[in-house]
């Protein structure tokens, strides 16, 4: 009997938001049907209404879904799933599903506020999140899950706190989706495992025809950005995402803090979801990289915790910050400034020439953190007209993927083995750059699908 794999791409193709992918497997006539994430695609808005489409294929029909890692583009439509009659298992790292449900729970209210005015109905309910997190099961990273015939193992992608490759072993040949793979070295993450055996390959490319700027130096940034900020006597404003990057910047100033390479002046984490997401990641702490994971047990679990660290989670508490003195780091959602509580902080600090405004994050065109970017002295927050005097910061280091040359690097270590390179997650110049690049320079077969595409491989 023919062994044959399939793979259909229904979203993360043409963008690098709402990742869901369908893995159709026979061997011996033994089948399977499993997806691989279930993600909101995202433009501009936080979730636009193709994502209220029915699903393609019927939800009914899907033995498991496999999660890569918390990120909504990756687990946002898993409630709306669970809602048209998924009854399957779901699969992940115990912090990603720790990640996902508050991720799940908070992208409710934000699609709520975008819903109004519109007869949308909602795209699922909190019943749906409790339903799929008693779908849910986890497991470690390299523990071996087995649906008949077909195995699967994670492995540790070094993006956010739990992220995995999850890869696939069908008739002894290996199929790997990578989810997001990190921008190691990373301040907390171990490294992205390396392959090196992979048979057909599913990669994201956010930045296939891109680099960053060297790691090193973006601390060294932040160290001068802070020091000028405080002996101006102003305040630094972060807007920060809640996943990952609240987290590893609270590492990073708590270690500049205690080598007293910086003022010990207040730091406020001004976010109800980064706050949830940091308690996640004290939990799974021993998901940290081997030296943090021996800092924080050394220190008897004390990390993100220091003297000058406050987790304001009520608005009372909030509002408070406006009139705790000057000098002072405020790190707030939204990571764009296009919502949360950032935008208290902007309206009343934009207008101070003493005080900073850092931008960590990509800002994407049209929202009020690209505005600021690019030079607007006037801005318009909550309805009112705010000057903008304060310093405007950009550090790019702080991406959480690999740049381009890293992503052919990963897929290097593989290209003894690797029979077929699938390119998706990302815009389309940036995943056929990579495609490019993967064919002149690695000699690999490489192809960015098309949304709706399904590829066949006979084994
Ligand atoms: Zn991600």
């Amino acid at each position: 009997m023919a062994n044959k794999f399939s793979i259909t791409f229904y979203g993360g193709t043409g963008s690098v938001t709402g990742a869901n992918f369908l893995l159709e497997t026979e061997e011996g006539g033994e089948k399977h049907r499993v997806l691989i994430d279930c993600g909101l695609e995202q433009s501009g808005r936080i979730c636009p209404p193709e994502n209220f489409a029915p699903f393609a294929y019927d939800p009914r029909s899907i033995e498991a879904l496999f999660v890569t890692h918390g990120h909504l583009d990756h687990v946002g439509r898993i409630g709306k799933l669970v809602k048209d009659g998924f009854t399957g298992k779901i699969y992940s790292t115990p912090p990603t599903k720790g990640i996902a449900e508050l991720i799940m729970l908070d992208s409710l209210g934000v699609m709520e506020k975008e819903r109004r005015g519109t007869d949308l109905p909602p795209l699922y309910e909190p019943a749906d999140v409790e339903q799929a997190m008693k779908q849910w099961q986890t497991f470690g990273y390299h523990d071996v899950l087995r649906l008949g015939n077909l195995q699967a193992v994670f492995r540790d992608a070094g993006h956010i706190l739990g992220s995995a490759m999850i890869e696939f072993t069908l008739a002894g040949k290996k199929i790997l989706f990578t989810g997001d793979i990190g921008n190691s070295p990373m301040p907390l993450l171990p490294d992205t495992e390396k392959i090196t055996d992979i048979d057909y390959l599913l990669m994201e490319s956010v930045y296939g025809d891109r680099n960053h700027e060297k790691r090193s130096e973006r601390s060294e940034i932040m160290k001068g950005i802070i020091k000028d900020t405080m002996q101006a006597g102003g305040t630094l404003m972060i807007p920060a995402f809640s996943v990952e990057r609240t987290q590893e910047l609270l590492f990073e100033i708590e270690n500049m803090m205690e080598h007293s390479e910086i003022p010990l002046v207040p730091v406020f984490v001004d976010s109800p979801l980064a706050i949830q997401v940091t308690e996640v990641y004290k939990k799974y702490n021993d998901y940290f990289k081997k030296d943090v994971a021996a800092t924080v047990r050394e220190s008897d679990g004390a990390i993100f915790k220091f003297p000058q660290l406050q987790f304001t989670k009520t608005t009372e508490e909030s509002k408070a910050i406006t009139h705790s003195g000057a000098r002072k780091i405020v790190i707030a959602g939204s990571g764009m400034s296009n919502g949360g509580r950032i935008l208290h902080h902007e309206k009343a600090n934009l207008p101070d020439p003493h005080s900073t405004l850092l931008l960590a994050g990509y800002q994407v065109a049209g929202t009020l953190g690209r505005i600021i970017q690019d030079g607007a002295k006037h801005v318009r927050i909550m309805g009112e007209n705010v000057a903008v005097r304060a310093k405007v910061a950009v550090v790019t280091g702080y991406s959480g993927h690999k740049d381009s040359d890293h992503l052919v690097e990963f897929v290097e270590d593989t290209a003894g083995t690797v029979k077929k390179v699938f390119v998706a997650m990302g815009e389309p110049k940036s995943s056929l750059f990579l495609v490019q690049r993967l064919r002149d320079y690695v000699g690999v077969d490489a192809v960015a699908p098309v949304a709706g595409e399904k590829i066949e491989i006979n084994l």
